[in-house]
């Protein structure tokens, strides 16, 4: 498959009611194209049948490869993963729910031909609760003053990125990852197009409340320092405005002599104080503890098996699979 002209990477997290109908959907859309193509799926350590089905279907059809992981390792490891399979000059990346349609293919290729590195499907919120939709807008907002990169609203992982544009994904090597900040910060020229979002064709989110908070955590942590440059102003300005009052205080036993003394005062400054440096050091620690896992070194994911190495199901593995899931950065 050395002339590969397109690859579908799709990561897959329990994903046994949907995977063959969104199969079948994909290679209807990418046969007309005429371009040779391959699918690289991504078990991310499914409970359920999901690995057994992409293994038929990659011994059925020589254009799809896989590869399983030892245990779930999150949706940004399994992304990575198929893009480290991934051969095709250029690469889609996509969900295996059929919420990313893949009617759109065509579109996106028709972009990439006209010279885009990277080109974004950005889904509307249509259908989407009242609720999620004014959370997720106010994180967006929130993010676009806080972050270096830009992160656009509906802008997600469904896109197609040139070899080029994988290669510079590719090569930076830290263990938190947070794609739509990295898509961002690679930079090139990006065409983006706006779709109607759709709801999942069968089995569940795996996003819960805690998860997407955590996940928005990560995103406005992973990209910046600003947040503790935020603390620094915060403690600036209390320093300022303590030393007014200090002034206001003597200036006010100067002119009238020492009055009551204000424990509301004091007892509220103190409190106020030490909830602001308690949060300070949490946002400290939020980085520390990145930095502890970055140096740690480890591997994104542990690979399983994979198309390559068909009769590896130990998690030891194999040689030409490590390479992949020993090489951290
Ligand atoms: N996914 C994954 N690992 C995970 C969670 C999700 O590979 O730990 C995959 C999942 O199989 C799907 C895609 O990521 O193909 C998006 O997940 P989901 O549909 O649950 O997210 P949502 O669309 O609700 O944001
Ligand atoms: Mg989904």
């Amino acid at each position: 498959m050395k002339t590969c002209q397109v690859s579908v990477v799709v990561p897959c997290f329990n994903e046994d009611e949907v995977i063959e109908a969104f199969h079948r959907a994909l290679v209807s859309v990418l046969e007309p194209t005429r371009r040779t193509f391959e699918i690289c799926y991504v078990d991310d350590g499914s409970s359920d049948r999901t690995r057994a089905r992409i293994g038929s279907l990659a011994t059925a059809d020589r254009r799809v490869r896989y590869t399983s992981f030892s245990r779930n390792f999150g949706k940004e490891a399994a992304m990575l993963a198929g893009l480290r399979m991934s051969r095709g000059d250029a690469v889609v990346l996509m969900d295996a729910d059929l919420q990313h349609p893949p009617e759109l293919l065509p579109r996106m290729l028709e972009l990439r031909q006209r010279g885009y590195d990277q080109v974004v499907a950005r889904r509307d919120r249509t259908g989407e609760g009242a609720l999620r939709t004014l959370l997720s807008t106010a994180y967006y907002r929130a993010m676009g003053r806080c972050m270096d990169v830009s992160v656009i609203d509906g802008e997600g992982d469904f896109r197609l990125l040139s070899r080029t544009a994988v290669d510079a994904v590719l090569a930076l090597p830290e263990t938190n990852r947070f794609s739509k900040g990295i898509f961002s910060w690679i930079g090139f020229d990006t065409a983006a197009f706006t779709y109607r979002n759709v709801r999942r064709a069968a089995g569940s989110s795996k996003w819960g409340g805690r998860n997407l908070l955590n996940y928005g955590i990560d995103g406005l942590i992973s990209f910046n320092t600003r947040p503790l440059r935020l603390a620094i102003h915060a403690g600036l300005a209390l320093a300022l405005a303590a030393l007014g009052y200090a002034l206001w205080i003597i200036a006010d036993v100067a002119l009238h002599g020492v009055g009551v003394p204000g424990y509301t005062t004091l007892l509220t400054a103190v409190v106020a104080l030490g909830g602001i440096q308690l949060a300070t050091l949490g946002v400290i620690g939020e980085y520390v503890g990145r930095i502890y896992c970055e140096t740690k070194h480890r591997p994104h994911y542990v690979v399983r098996e994979s198309s390559e190495s068909p009769h590896v199901s130990s998690n030891v593995p194999a040689s030409d699979s490590a390479s992949a899931s020993v090489d951290a950065g």
